[in-house]
């Protein structure tokens, strides 16, 4: 098994290279829709958030309502702390979970956020990371339907492209063509991963 880490800024093109590596043969294992299945009605995780925060965080229906949970965390870092300390190793164990279920020989790609905010570069084979640059990174956010000063705060409060590539075995730059995006990943999978998978 070789196993990659895939992370980038917020807007960076992470779903997209993970994406373009699941058409290459990829098992990709996406830290973004596991937390969202972990607080999914009916869970532990729902179960213990609601503990924790109290029922202004449920929809009528019983779902996690999200914009209500970030407005609470947002501007309380020791509220954040104890909604992280719920959520992510939930994240890690059912990312662990299907990791182990993929076969030995597989390639398996996890798509991580936060990977270096998080501390997490040793767990991989390799690190890959994404980078675009900013007013680009903005620029596609708005048209996912951000504004501009969500955009650029949600950049701002994560790590720094020099952080990132401190802990990067390869950095892909996508502040091109989805197709100049494509030709690196084709590189990367030639040069990098055919190589190492056997
Ligand atoms: P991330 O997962 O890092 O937040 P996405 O892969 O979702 O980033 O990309 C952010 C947005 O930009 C998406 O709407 C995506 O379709 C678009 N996008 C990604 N790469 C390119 C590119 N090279 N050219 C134009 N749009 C792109």
């Amino acid at each position: 098994m070789l196993r990659i880490g895939l992370t980038g800024g917020i807007g960076s093109g992470k779903s997209t290279v993970a994406g373009l590596l699941a058409a290459r043969g990829a098992r990709v294992v996406d830290a973004d829709r596991i937390a969202r299945e972990v607080v999914a009605p009916g869970t532990p995780g729902l179960a213990a958030v609601v503990e924790a925060f109290g029922p202004s965080v449920l929809t009528a229906d019983g779902a996690l309502d999200r914009p209500a949970l970030a407005a609470v965390v947002f501007a309380d870092p020791a509220a954040r702390a104890r909604l992280d300390g719920i959520v992510h190793p939930l994240v890690r164990a059912r990312a662990a979970e299907q990791v182990a279920a993929a076969p030995p020989d597989a390639v398996v790609v996890q798509d991580v956020p936060l990977l270096v905010e998080t501390g997490q570069a040793a767990s991989y084979d390799l690190v890959l990371v994404v980078e675009a640059d900013l007013d680009t990174r903005v620029r596609r956010l708005e048209q996912r339907g951000l504004t501009e000063a969500d955009a650029r705060a949600r950049i701002a409060a994560q790590a720094t492209d020099e952080q990132r590539r401190a802990v990067a075995d390869v950095v892909l730059d996508n502040s091109g063509t989805p197709e100049q995006l494509a030709e690196q990943v084709d590189r990367f999978w030639a040069e990098r991963v055919a190589p190492a998978a056997g």
